[in-house]
C-alpha cells in the first residue's frame, strides 16, 4: 500500500508514527495540489485499518483492496459540495458517524478533502470532536490552503507536509505501476510534480488522448466562432466522462448492497453513499474542464518556452510542430502570458459555480481573441 505514494520523508513519517503507536487522532496533510495528499491519507487509513500488516497496510487483503478502491465502509469520505462544505455537513454527517461504532469491528477514518472549504462555522462545529474523538475514530483532513484553515482546528491536529514531487520520482512512479516509459516520461513532465495529473495522464488512456486534443485547441481558435465550437466540443467530452463515472457507481452501489444486507446504518449508508456519488459527477465533469483549460495553459506556455531559446524543453511533445509556428508567428509574448493567465483563473471561476458552459465559453472567444490562430491551417498532428 505504502508503494501507491513516491517515497518520501512524509511517508516515512507517517508510516513510523503509525506504527510505532504514537498515531494521533486527528492529522492534517499539508500541500499544494496533487502532491499526494490523498494517496498518504488511503495509505494511512490502510495501515491502522490491516489486520494482515497492523501499522503498515499490507496493499493486497480485501480491507487494503477496498479502502484503495474507497468502498470500505468505516473510511468516511467528505468533500466539497459545491463551493463549500457546509455546518450542515458536519453536523448530520459527520459528528453522528463519528459517534456511531464501526460497521466492520476496526478504526473509524474520516478523510475530509479540502478541509479548508469547510466555512468558518463547519470548522468550529468539527472542533469538539477533533479534540476529543470517539475512540478509534481518526481524522485525516487533506488541505492545499493553510492559511484558511482556522488556527484552532490546525492546532488540534498533527501536520505533515508534503512537498510537490519530483519529475524523476514520478516517472518511476508511474512506471512502477505498468506505464510504458515513454509515456510516463510525457505525463511526468506535464504534470509539473501533480501527482493525481501524473496518474490520469500516465495511466488512463483516456485521459492522454484529451489532454492531447485539448492542447491541440489553441491552433484551431482562429475565431469566436472557432471558440464557441471548441467549448462545445470539451463540454462533450466532460459530460462522456460523467456518464463513464455515473457506469462505475452503479456497480458500486451493487458491490455495497451485496455487502451490506439490511443491517443496522443501512439508509444512513445509502444515502452517504448517494451524495458521494452526486458529487462526484459533478466533479468528473469538472476535472475534464480544468483539463482542458490546464492543457490550453500548457500550449501556450511551451510558445514561450520555445521562443526563449534551445534550453527549454517542449512539454506537448505530440504539438512540437505548430509550438514551433507559434513560436515564430507574430502573436506576443505578452499576450500568450495574459491567456496563460486566463487558462489558470477560469477554474477558481468553476470552484465558485460559475456556468460551466459559459465559463468554457467565455474563457475560449478570450483567448481566441488574445492569442488568434494564424488562418492557414496548421499541419494536423499525430494522435
Ligand atoms: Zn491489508
Amino acid at each position: 500500500m505504502w508503494d501507491s505514494v513516491p517515497d518520501g520523508p512524509a511517508t516515512a513519517a507517517a508510516s513510523a508514527a503509525i506504527s510505532a503507536g504514537a498515531a494521533a487522532h486527528a492529522w492534517v496533510l499539508l500541500g499544494p495540489r496533487g502532491a499526494g495528499k490523498m494517496q498518504v491519507a488511503l495509505a494511512m487509513a490502510a495501515a491502522l485499518t490491516c489486520r494482515e500488516l497492523p501499522g503498515l497496510g499490507c496493499g493486497r487483503c480485501g480491507v487494503c483492496l477496498r479502502i484503495a478502491r474507497r468502498s470500505y465502509l468505516d473510511i468516511h469520505h467528505i468533500a466539497p459540495e459545491g463551493p463549500i462544505i457546509s455546518v450542515e455537513v458536519i453536523r448530520t454527517i459527520v459528528i453522528p458517524e463519528a459517534l456511531r461504532s464501526p460497521f466492520e469491528g476496526g478504526r473509524k477514518v474520516f478523510v475530509i478533502e479540502e478541509a479548508e472549504r469547510m466555512n468558518p462555522q463547519a470548522q468550529n462545529a468539527l472542533l469538539k470532536t477533533l479534540e476529543e474523538p470517539p475512540l478509534d475514530t481518526v481524522f485525516i483532513l487533506l488541505c492545499d490552503q493553510e492559511d484558511e484553515l482556522l488556527e484552532t482546528v490546525r492546532s488540534r491536529c498533527r501536520a505533515l507536509r508534503l512537498e510537490a514531487v519530483a519529475e524523476g520520482e514520478v516517472v518511476a512512479w508511474l512506471e512502477r505501476r505498468g506505464a510504458p516509459p515513454v509515456e510516463a516520461a510525457w505525463a511526468a513532465r506535464l504534470a509539473g510534480g501533480d501527482l493525481d495529473r501524473a496518474a490520469g495522464l500516465g495511466l488512463d488512456p483516456e485521459a492522454g488522448r484529451r489532454w492531447r486534443l485539448f492542447a491541440g485547441m489553441g491552433a484551431r481558435l482562429v475565431s469566436p466562432v472557432d471558440a464557441l465550437d471548441a467549448a462545445a466540443e470539451v463540454m462533450t467530452e466532460a459530460s462522456a466522462a460523467s456518464k463513464a463515472r455515473a457506469r462505475a457507481q452503479k456497480e458500486e452501489v451493487e458491490e455495497l448492497a451485496e455487502s451490506l444486507g439490511d443491517g443496522r446504518g443501512t439508509a444512513t449508508l445509502r444515502s452517504a453513499l448517494a451524495r458521494r456519488h452526486k458529487r462526484e459527477l459533478r466533479r468528473a465533469e469538472e476535472e475534464v474542464l480544468i483539463e482542458a483549460l490546464e492543457a490550453l495553459g500548457s500550449f501556450y506556455r511551451d510558445v514561450l518556452t520555445a521562443r526563449a531559446g534551445p534550453g527549454g524543453s517542449v512539454a506537448n511533445v505530440d504539438h512540437a510542430g505548430a509550438v514551433e509556428k507559434w513560436a515564430a508567428s507574430e502573436v506576443s509574448s505578452r499576450a500568450l502570458v495574459e491567456a496563460m493567465h486566463r487558462c489558470a483563473d477560469a477554474p477558481n471561476a468553476l470552484a465558485k459555480n460559475a456556468n460551466p458552459t459559459l465559463t468554457m465559453e467565455a474563457t475560449l472567444v478570450a483567448l481566441a481573441r488574445l492569442v488568434p490562430a494564424a488562418e492557414s491551417p496548421l499541419p494536423a498532428t499525430a494522435p
